[in-house]
């Protein structure tokens, strides 16, 4: 597997499934979303188990984003600056 592996959000359709980095992801779908300006946009939300505690977790995506990140961890077990055996993000 390649170092930078993109996965453009946008070619992603809800019940793919897809493993980035050895841990599998799942494409939940796209739903609207009206930002802090009061504009909408789509997020695209995806679900995995956490790399920790093997919960289910969900998060979301920009839909149109090039750049986004894939979340390894669950919220309870999330920590930024920890680092994970691979780079967290999906596109460079
Ligand atoms: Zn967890």
């Amino acid at each position: 597997m390649r170092d930078k592996q993109t996965i453009d959000a946008r070619h992603l359709e809800a019940g793919q499934s897809f493993a980035w980095r050895g841990q599998v992801y799942f494409v939940l779908g796209k739903r609207p979303y009206q930002r802090q300006d009061a504009r909408w946009t789509n997020l695209m939300g995806f679900g995995s188990w956490c790399a920790t505690c093997g919960e289910w977790f969900e998060f979301s995506v920009s839909a149109r984003a090039r750049t986004a990140w894939l979340n390894r961890r669950c919220a309870v077990h999330k920590s930024p600056g920890r680092k994970v055996p691979h780079a967290r993000r999906i596109f460079d």
